[in-house]
Parts: C-alpha cells; sequence; structure tokens
C-alpha cells in the first residue's frame, strides 16, 4: 500500500504531494495524520490518498513511520475545500489544512476525541473562605454524579476546575464522545411568527442561495433559528456564521436558551482548550449546531441541513492576511457539497451580494417591516456647515444638544456614535465641506503625514497638501476625526449630572469590559453612551430613544471605493438601535455634505434606491462588483532588491497586454501609499480588469508572481485596504 501525504509545512517549495509506502501492521484513512521522514528530520503530514500502486521506484520510496491518531482529522469534505481554497486563494495546500484544525492539535500535538467528566472525589473537602467559585462548583457537583467539562468550565471557570483538581477535590474521567439520539429541549417562550417570516421559511429551502434583506427589528433570528429547526428534525447539522462574538451577545444567548447542548459555540473569546472541546463535540457530531465567528466555517460539522451568514456585509468576513480567503466563497462551496441552502442575511447587503440578486445568482427573500410592527426612527439630518455659519464651531449642533436635553429630561438614554476607521484621514475645508479627491479615480485622498502629500490609494497618484479650498478659496482646511475621548468631555460639560459611558477600542481591551460597560449602560437612566464601530450593531436596549452620529462623513471619504456602502451601512446599523421598544425613537445625524445621495437614501431607509444609485456609479467608474482590482505587493528589507523585484514583475505583466489588451483597465506599477511597514519596503502593481476574463488574468499574474518573487509577494483581489 501507497499513502499520498502533503507535509505540514507552510513553505511553498515543498507544496505537493509526496509518496510514501505504508508497513503492513499500519492501517491508514485518507484525512488521518501521519508522521513520516522528509530528508533528515521527521515531519507531520496529512494522507490525502491511498492506493496499490505509486508512480516512483518503489524500492526509494520511504515509509510512513506511524499514524498521530486512530481518527480521521481531516474529512472527505475538507480535503475537496482543499483543492477549492489552495487553487482559489492561491494558498499552499498545508497553509489551508491548517485552517481544519483548532490550534491545539497542530505541530504535532496528538489528540484524543475523548470528552471529559468530573466528578467529586472528596467530600469532605473544604474550600478556603474567599474561593466563592469553587465552594459553588463543589456545591454543583453534589447534587449530580458528574458534569461535562464544557458545561462545568462554562459556569465556573476552568481555572476553578484546575485548582479543586489539584487539591484533589474532585476527579476527572475521560469518555469516547458518542453521538446522541436527537431531544430538542423543551421551549419556554415561543413567538408566532409573522407572515412575511413564514414565506420567507416556505421559499428558503433547496439547494440555492438566498439573500434574506430584512430590515433591523424584523425577526431574521427567529427567521433562523426555525430553520435550523427544520433541518434537525430533517436529521441535519447546521452552521450559523455571525461577525464578532463578542458584540453579538444576545444571538448567543438566544441559542443556547433554545437549542441547549445542541450548539457549539466557536469565537475568539475562548481559550485553546475550550475551544478545542467544542471542536470535539462539534467533530463527534454531538453538537449540531454551530455558530461562531469567520473561521468557524472550517467547522468540522457533517451532513450539513444549512449555512447561514448572518450580516452579511461585515467586512470581518474578508481574511485580510494570510492565509486569504472570503467567508462567503468557502459556505458557498460547502453549501453545494452538502446540497443544501446558503443564507445570507442583513438590513443592508453588500452591493456585491445584490448584484448577484440582480444578476439571477441569488434568490431574494424580503422582510420589510419590523417585527413588532413600530416604525424604524426617523432620521433628521444636521448641516454642519450651517451650523459654523451660525457660529457654533463646537462638535455638537444646536439640535442634538436639545435633543440630547430631552432624552436627559424624560430619564431616558442615548447613543453617542463616532466613526473611527483606520488611520487615514480626509481633507476637508470646514467652510463649504469640499473634500480633495483624485482626478482619475473618483476617490478621496488621504493624507500622508510621513511625506505630507495627498495620495490616491487606487491609481498611486500623488498631490500637493492644500492650503486654500479650490472651491471656496477659504484657508479653513482641516484633517482628522473627533475622538471619543472629545465626546465624552463635552457631554460631560453639557450634562455633569448624567452618567456617561465610553466604549471604544481603549475601553474594552480586557475580557468582559464590554459586557461590564453594556450592562451598566443597561442599569441606568438617564445614560448617554459614546462609542465607535462597537456599538452599531446588535444591541437592543429599550430606553433608548436618541441616537447621535457625531461626524457620519468619516466613513465617508475613505479612500475606498466601498467607503460610500459601508456609511450607508452604518447609518442603517446605527439607526436601528433607536427606538426598538414602546418608545419611539429619533436619530440626529451630523454631516458637512448634507447633500450627498447617501444621506438621501439612508434617511429613507431607501436600500434598493442606493443599491441602484451605487451600482450605476461603480458601473460606470469601472469598479467591482463590474471589474476585479489586483493588487501585487512586493516587499523587502533591501529597498533596491523590492524595487529590482518589482520591476521583473512589471515587465512580464505587461505582456499579458499582447493577448488582454481591451480586458485591462488599468495598469501600473508604484510605491505603496505606505512607504515602509516594520521596516520592509513596499511596492505594488495595481490591475484592474474586466471581468470576463479575470479569473485567467489573475491566474497568470499568480503565476508570474510566484514565479519571480517566491516569498516576499502578496496577491490580493479587492482588497479592502489599499495602504
Ligand atoms: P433582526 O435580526 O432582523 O434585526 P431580531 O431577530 O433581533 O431582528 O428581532 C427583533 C425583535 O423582534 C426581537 O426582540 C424578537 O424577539 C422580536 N420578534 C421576532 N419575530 C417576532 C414575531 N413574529 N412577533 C413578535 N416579535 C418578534
Ligand atoms: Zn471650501
Ligand atoms: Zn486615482
Amino acid at each position: 500500500m501507497f499513502a499520498k501525504v502533503i507535509i505540514d509545512q507552510e513553505v511553498k517549495a515543498i507544496n505537493q504531494i509526496f509518496e510514501y509506502s505504508v508497513p503492513e501492521k499500519l492501517t491508514l484513512q485518507v484525512g488521518m495524520r501521519v508522521f513520516v521522514p522528509f530528508g533528515k528530520r521527521i515531519l507531520q503530514g496529512y494522507v490525502v490518498g491511498l492506493s496499490e500502486t505509486c508512480s516512483y521506484d518503489k524500492t526509494k520510496l520511504k515509509s510512513v513511520i506511524s499514524s498521530l491518531e486512530d481518527f480521521c482529522a481531516i474529512k472527505p469534505e475538507m480535503l475537496q475545500l482543499m483543492n477549492f481554497m489552495a487553487k482559489k486563494n492561491h494558498l499552499t495546500m498545508a497553509s489551508t489544512l491548517r485552517l481544519f484544525l483548532p490550534s491545539e492539535m497542530r505541530e504535532g500535538k496528538v489528540r484524543e476525541i475523548y470528552e471529559t467528566f468530573y466528578s467529586l472525589a472528596d467530600k469532605s473537602f473544604e474550600p478556603k473562605k474567599n474561593a466563592q467559585k469553587q465552594a459553588a462548583l463543589l456545591e454543583f457537583l453534589k447534587e449530580r454524579d458528574r458534569c461535562s467539562s464544557i458545561e462545568l468550565g462554562n459556569r465556573f471557570g476552568y481555572a476553578t476546575i484546575k485548582s479543586l483538581l489539584e487539591k484533589g477535590a474532585i476527579t476527572k474521567q475521560k469518555e469516547k464522545i458518542e453521538r446522541k439520539p436527537l431531544v430538542l429541549p423543551k421551549q419556554d417562550k415561543k413567538v408566532e411568527l409573522n407572515i412575511m417570516q413564514k414565506r420567507a421559511i416556505e421559499t428558503i429551502n433547496g439547494q440555492n442561495v438566498f439573500l434574506l434583506h430584512g430590515v433591523t427589528g424584523s425577526g431574521k433570528t427567529e427567521v433562523y433559528m426555525h430553520l435550523i429547526e427544520r433541518e434537525l428534525s430533517r436529521g441535519k447539522n447546521a452552521l450559523l456564521l455571525v461577525p464578532e462574538i463578542s458584540l453579538t451577545p444576545q444571538i448567543m444567548s438566544n441559542f443556547k436558551a433554545r437549542f441547549g447542548d445542541f450548539v457549539a459555540m466557536l469565537h475568539s473569546g475562548l481559550s485553546a482548550g475550550e475551544r478545542f472541546d467544542e471542536w470535539k463535540r462539534i467533530f463527534s457530531g454531538q453538537a449540531r449546531i454551530v455558530v461562531g465567528a469567520r473561521s468557524a466555517v472550517f467547522a468540522p460539522v457533517e451532513n450539513l441541513g444549512i449555512i447561514i451568514i448572518d450580516e452579511e456585509h461585515e467586512q470581518s468576513y474578508i481574511s485580510e492576511s494570510n492565509p486569504r480567503y472570503f467567508t462567503h466563497d468557502i459556505a458557498a462551496f460547502r453549501a453545494s457539497y452538502n446540497h443544501c441552502p446558503l443564507v445570507l442575511g442583513s438590513a443592508t447587503p453588500s452591493v456585491d451580494s445584490y448584484q448577484k440578486v440582480v444578476d439571477g445568482q441569488y434568490q431574494l427573500v424580503e422582510l420589510p417591516t419590523r417585527a413588532n410592527g413600530k416604525e424604524l426612527p426617523a432620521i433628521q439630518i444636521v448641516d454642519m456647515i450651517g451650523e459654523i455659519r451660525r457660529g457654533n464651531n463646537g462638535i455638537f449642533s444646536a439640535q442634538l444638544i436639545a435633543d440630547l436635553g430631552q432624552v436627559v429630561a424624560n430619564k431616558k438614554q442615548a447613543m453617542m456614535f463616532i466613526n473611527r476607521r483606520g488611520y487615514s484621514s480626509f481633507m476637508r475645508c470646514r467652510d463649504c465641506g469640499y473634500v480633495a479627491t483624485c482626478s482619475d479615480c473618483d476617490v478621496s485622498l488621504v493624507y500622508h503625514r510621513e511625506d505630507n502629500r495627498l495620495k490616491c490609494h487606487y491609481c498611486g497618484k500623488q498631490f500637493k497638501v492644500l492650503t486654500h479650498c479650490p472651491n471656496c478659496k477659504s484657508d479653513n482646511i482641516k484633517y482628522g476625526a473627533v475622538g471619543t475621548e472629545q465626546v465624552v468631555a463635552k457631554l460631560k460639560e453639557l450634562f455633569p449630572q448624567v452618567k456617561i459611558l465610553r466604549m471604544d477600542n481603549d475601553t474594552t481591551s480586557t475580557k468582559n469590559s464590554h459586557q461590564k460597560i453594556l450592562s451598566e449602560f443597561k442599569n441606568s437612566l438617564p445614560a448617554i453612551l459614546v462609542g465607535t464601530q462597537m456599538i452599531a450593531k446588535g444591541h437592543d436596549f429599550e430606553n433608548v430613544t436618541l441616537v447621535g452620529i457625531v461626524d457620519a462623513d468619516q466613513s465617508l471619504f475613505q479612500a475606498d471605493y466601498r467607503s460610500t456602502e459601508r456609511t450607508f451601512q452604518l447609518i442603517t446599523q446605527v439607526a436601528g438601535r433607536a427606538g426598538r421598544s414602546k418608545d419611539e425613537g429619533k436619530v440626529v445625524l451630523q454631516t458637512y455634505a448634507p447633500r450627498h445621495y447617501v444621506y438621501k437614501f439612508a434617511s429613507n431607509y431607501d436600500y434598493k434606491g442606493f443599491f441602484k444609485k451605487e451600482a450605476n456609479i461603480r458601473q460606470t467608474a469601472c469598479f467591482p462588483p463590474f471589474s476585479r482590482i489586483i493588487r501585487l505587493l512586493i516587499s523587502d528589507n533591501d529597498e533596491n532588491y523590492a524595487r529590482e523585484l518589482l520591476k521583473i514583475c512589471y515587465t512580464e505583466i505587461e505582456k499579458l497586454k499582447d493577448t488582454y489588451q481591451n480586458q485591462i483597465l488599468y495598469l501600473d506599477a508604484m510605491k505603496a501609499p505606505i512607504k515602509k511597514i516594520q521596516n520592509k519596503f513596499r511596492y505594488q502593481i495595481l490591475l484592474r480588469v474586466k471581468l470576463e476574463q479575470a479569473d485567467q488574468i489573475e491566474e497568470l499574474v499568480f503565476d508570474i508572481a510566484n514565479k519571480i518573487v517566491k516569498n516576499n509577494v502578496f496577491l490580493e483581489i479587492n482588497p479592502t485596504n489599499m495602504s
């Protein structure tokens, strides 16, 4: 017997399949992990094929040493997914396979698929007085024979278990994980679905991609749960992806409450051990619903009946660093492998996804009204240039201050949203609202402090910093954004008696800090919560009657062809936080560009109108989804060497023009907007190509880069960050 093996090393040079002979005594299956001799070393590999024959001289073949486990860590579906991703994302096979395994199983670590249980060992053990968690755990175990490590860990923390184990108060048993029969937990409260929800559930059936466009509060979560329930009752399993778990605590607790132990959660808040515990439950078929953030798309659930991506427009579904991938592609592959529906849910679908509805690739399903029948809150646009003309130079308009005063008087709550993205900043005239844009690309220019220039991230053109506004000649030109601290300080000045909370990257760096801030907010009346993107989605506070968007333009004038789309999404999401319960809500949106089309459509909740306009602009300017952007980033410590590589690559890529002249919309080589990161000099080649033959061109560009540059190159497709 011979085995085809992929060596678990990310090096491109050995990104191929090696053959080994299999000793008689060893029983191998495709998907198992093995140890093999490689050169002078012993390395870990994956068996991807077995056969009676080999293509090499048998006598020269080395043999497999042993298998790591007695099970197949890589399931057949995942082997096919590997092939798909390696090709689509230009990844080495080993780096894709690594995505499919929890870190606890990587680097040759041997693992067993057992579940751990704990029970009382020493009934007379007395914990120290202040060890309340230990006492609670012991109390809990007294009432039952034993408890699984997962449940115990969730309730009392893994540190508590560890210390009691060391003290001999509890013992541990391991058991092979068995499949449990299907018994759904009893449901206490179940809402009656409305007619639109029912229709959505009937429509979403069979192998297809469905775009579920439902306004904020339309009850999409309820639809997801019913769909999942239906698949469970058909004997199938489900996968639900959510943007970032810590931000969607509600969805998590809802699922736990309804599906209990059937749910496995995979998210960044778990320790490596906890992650592995959940992975095992999924792998063995014990957990049948997987809820998780982006990387949960690789969870080893078999027999999928449905895959759902909630908030499908979220950028976090794109993995921008190596290995690069787009969650939707992976989900679509898995849905088609399992012949099941893929549901993309959002109140503000991405332009890419909605264009696929237009093109007939996705089926549209709509939930046009809020589930509780409440109107969406009114959005009032406030012209900040008018404020300046009236002598108000502050960060809050008179309208916003008046509305905040009303909230305080009524003992209600307000959320103040500050938009903060990336480090780039645009230049804006404070007198007329003019923003500097590229003359060729129609995207905003980014100010680069290091060389005091304005740069276009799509064509590399550079411009002098403006001293006067070309529109109104004013010299009142500024860049930079208002920060959360500044807003908090101002609010404290205006409302010294009111509880004011701040939620951003600085205040949420420790574990559970999110929850702490949110629960403090929930329990204070009146209160104002100031925050960044973090407060934009998922939260459901019944006393929030006012949402203020302090400077809506911050996401609008980013040097990114998607910045208008992002702005629309953000406004809709943030506005959705107001007036969710009995009190009517209101949104005040402050802008220096009140006549920009995005505000007109967003304030009317007119997604379709916005999409039409935006798609039209993209089509005219030849930007995605009507073209593909390919960026080849070359970096090296030696600037001359990086430039040399760039030149050679460019010469080769330019030759593609012979065959693809009419397909290439743009091609140029240049310094990257940020010239140096971590002492590496960065150069780039930018291509914009028509869709017709984009795949072929991408492939050829990749081959060229791979041949010439090997390890210092990054190929990006429609990158979201062009700096
Ligand atoms: P979305 O995810 O679309 O923004 P949610 O799923 O969070 O909306 O639902 C918003 C609120 O409406 C939730 O409190 C939910 O419990 C409630 N809800 C959902 N469906 C119904 C229904 N059919 N009848 C009444 N309330 C509902
Ligand atoms: Zn001006
Ligand atoms: Zn440009």
